[in-house]
């Protein structure tokens, strides 16, 4: 049997409308992110959200915490919508939602959707009638909910019971085991009871985030086994720098290849000076390396090695990456399928002009010992040679050449 280059197909789940944006059924998997300010600060966190959706988050989540927080966000939505952002926010609400829905109908307009975490509502009696509030304003304002389970705040009444149940089979389950049919239960069943109290199945999007790797994969495995809800990935709390970036990869990666999620979020912690963003280009980078969405042109350049003397090549890499990200928003306009384009930066002779043929442009440099001459090849075919002291800036022109022609 031969394996085929490509992610299996899409789980066929139900299509859920987000604002103009929608996620699952047909739609590409959608990339979003959330914001770390303070949302009652008005201005910081229209800036992020403007800045989140300019990287690229199709869906910006913001914290809805306090009154001041819910009377912010109308103020919020339309500052976005004189600077012309339109991206869809989403109310992550814990413990009050229901009450500051109540109070703030302004901010329930506002939101495109509400995040409900059924392990933080409420307990006993009470989370029964919060949960029902809540959903009743998602009735009343026609707005799709994300039950998102969280195993930090897992309903611990639910696991309680499991754990009773559990203790009662002839052969009991291990502890892991019940602790992830805990958080599938938790998210399937308050979705099954937000339908009953009259929200659609299709207004209806489910998470059910862990911090392990191993973990994450067997939750949403079989979450996805059991029902056609929309799904949201994401490992919850990865960390900072490579390790957060390795682990959400490594987890969302081969969910995403066996068809299964239809919106993502890479949970970064910022390392201190660093942009919220750049959890948004990880998840693009995610789903463009696989072949599941095109975002930006991809650049390939070889790691360099002993051939390689000077840090000219790895700033050249930089430059070229650099460039088309900035160009992209531009390019989408003018040059639609410019982000299906692939550039090459190669370091030296021995895999630079190979390389830089399977690319619709590039470069090899040439390496320790070569005459100082860089062939550029185009879909494929030697084109020109660059030399001298403006070979990035030249490459760079020819790159903006190809696109626009
Ligand atoms: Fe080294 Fe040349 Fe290979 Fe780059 S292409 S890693 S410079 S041998």
């Amino acid at each position: 049997m031969t394996a085929t280059a490509a992610p299996q197909p899409r789980r066929t789940t139900r299509a859920v409308r987000i604002g103009h944006v929608t996620v699952g059924g047909d739609a590409p998997v959608v990339v979003q992110s959330m914001t770390n300010t303070d949302t009652a600060d008005v201005a910081s966190t229209v800036k992020q959200v403007a800045e989140l959706a300019r990287a690229g988050s199709e869906l910006v989540r913001i914290t809805v915490n306090t009154h001041e927080a819910a009377a912010a966000v109308p103020r919020i939505r339309e500052k976005l919508d004189l600077m012309g952002v339109d991206v869809p926010l989403i109310g992550d609400f814990h413990y009050n939602g229901h009450q500051l829905l109540a109070k703030e109908p302004a901010a329930a307009r506002a939101l495109a959707k509400y995040r409900i975490n059924p392990g933080n509502v409420g307990f006993g009696k009470k989370r029964d009638t919060q949960f029902a509030e809540l959903i009743g304003f998602a009735i009343e304002y026609d707005r799709p909910v994300r039950i998102g389970v969280n195993w930090g705040s897992l309903d611990q009444s639910l696991a309680a019971a499991l754990m009773d149940e559990n203790a009662r089979r002839a052969e009991p389950w291990e502890a892991q085991r019940v602790l992830r049919e805990a958080m599938i239960r938790s998210a399937l069943d308050s979705a099954a009871r937000a339908v009953e109290l009259g929200l659609g199945a299709d207004r209806i999007v489910l998470s059910a985030k862990v911090s392990g790797v191993q973990e994450l994969i067997a939750v949403y495995r079989d979450m996805a086994s059991r029902g056609d809800y929309a799904l949201h990935l994401g490992l919850t709390e990865a960390g900072m720098g490579s390790k957060g970036i390795v682990a959400s990869s490594a987890a969302l990666a081969v969910l995403l290849q066996e068809g299964i999620g239809d919106t993502i979020r890479i949970s970064l912690t910022p390392e201190p000076g660093q942009s919220r963003t750049a959890e948004v280009v990880v998840a693009q980078e995610l789903l463009q390396t696989m072949g599941l969405r095109a975002f930006t042109p991809m650049v390939t350049a070889c790691p360099g090695c002993g051939r390689t003397t000077s840090t000219f090549f790895q700033e050249l890499a930089q430059t070229v990456q650099d460039h088309v990200r900035a160009k992209m928003p531009e390019w989408k306009i003018t040059n639609p399928g410019a982000e299906n384009l692939t550039l090459a930066v190669m370091g030296c002779v021995v895999n630079g002009p190979g390389e830089s043929r399977h690319a619709n442009i590039g470069i090899s440099l040439p390496g320790t010992g070569e005459a100082p001459a860089a062939p550029v090849f185009i879909d494929g075919e030697k084109a020109v040679t660059l030399r001298g002291e403006r070979i990035a800036q030249e490459f760079v022109a020819l790159i903006d050449d190809y696109v626009a022609t």
